[in-house]
């Protein structure tokens, strides 16, 4: 029997409507949640996204304003532009749109952000929370949304064996810390696969959840998978398809068509990670909102006490 399908899009629609709601709620009390993304260049899939989380963004009511800065930006010019939009009481959260121009170093300007208004939960101070297992700090959102995918699906990783493949700071190390949490709705046991793996399909077949964050298509195929297994497929890849319009589509890292007649549970690429992300980032943004309220809150607070 093939697999059943895990529905990314269905889950993170009725997380947006919940978020819609909340932000609604933080209207009634004069806060409107804001997002500040930052874009360098013009590379037509980062262009595309941005817009995308725009779009996202209006439909539940958060104010959302893109910063395009050409190819050519300097970095001091880049993080001077972050720094402003720190100290910018409208916006509770800055997406900085990657990748970056090689000229400019990635780290110098994620560091730039104010820990509080990392949408992405890439700053160092979040990434250590997220390893020192503190919760609360914003968690970066793909790997967010591959926890919340499990958890609606009723995949509960305790004790189970799961396999990462892809270590990159966006997704695979971060999912991986997540996954071995010593916390409900984690507690796996995790092995984090990667280009230096000596064989991969041993490990792959071994897993009870296999998330595959690889970048490349055909990754993981049908006989790398254990019957019934869990399958996410985190790849989102463009290839070249005359017969659409546009001239490509995208597809996973994971053969869906092979893998679906042996895996339980398997997500389809698009609808599958791809719009928990974006919902996770605008859970992380009406977080950061409402935590700034708290905290003007009680700086009130401390100022009108005895
Ligand atoms: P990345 O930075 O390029 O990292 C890819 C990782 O996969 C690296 O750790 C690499 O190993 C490993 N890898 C590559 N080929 C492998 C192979 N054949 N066997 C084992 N490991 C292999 O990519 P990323 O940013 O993590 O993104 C991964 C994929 O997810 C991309 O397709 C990206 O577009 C997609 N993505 C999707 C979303 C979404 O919302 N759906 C969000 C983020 C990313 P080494 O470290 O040894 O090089």
């Amino acid at each position: 029997m093939p697999a059943s399908i895990i529905d990314g899009a269905a889950i993170a629609a009725e997380l947006r409507d919940s978020l819609a709601r909340e932000v609604a709620a933080l209207a009634a009390e004069g806060v409107q949640p804001g997002l500040a993304a930052v874009l360098v260049g013009d590379d037509p899939g980062s262009v595309s996204y941005v817009a995308g989380k725009a779009k996202a963004c209006a439909e539940i009511g958060v104010l959302s304003e893109t910063f395009r800065l050409p190819a050519e930006t300097a970095q001091a010019e880049l993080v001077q532009r972050i720094a402003a939009l720190n100290a910018d009481g409208r916006f509770h959260a800055i997406l900085q749109q990657l990748p970056l121009p090689p000229h400019i170093d990635e780290r110098a300007v994620l560091d730039a952000i104010a820990p509080a208004k990392d949408v992405d939960g890439l700053h160092p101070t979040n990434l250590g929370r997220l390893l020192r297992g503190e919760t609360g700090g914003p968690v970066p959102c793909t790997p967010q949304g591959v926890m919340h995918l499990l958890e609606r699906s009723g995949v509960d990783p305790a004790g189970k064996h799961a396999v990462v493949v892809g270590r990159s700071t966006l997704v695979g190390r971060p999912l991986s810390v997540l996954l071995s949490n010593k916390a409900a709705g984690a507690n796996a046991t995790v092995t984090l696969c990667h280009t230096g793996t000596a064989d991969l399909a041993v490990h792959t077949r071994a897993a009870d959840i296999l998330v595959v964050a690889a970048g490349r298509p055909g990754t993981v195929t049908a006989e790398m998978v254990k019957p019934g297994a869990t399958v996410i497929d985190v790849g989102t890849n463009r290839i070249d398809d005359p017969s659409r319009k546009r001239g490509w589509r995208l597809v996973g890292d994971v053969d869906f068509a092979g893998v679906v007649e042996v895996a339980g549970r398997i997500t389809k690429v698009p609808g599958g990670v791809g719009p928990m992300t974006i919902a996770m980032l605008l859970a992380n943004t009406v977080r950061a909102a409402r935590e700034a309220r708290s905290r003007a809150g009680s700086a009130r607070g401390a100022r009108s006490g005895p």
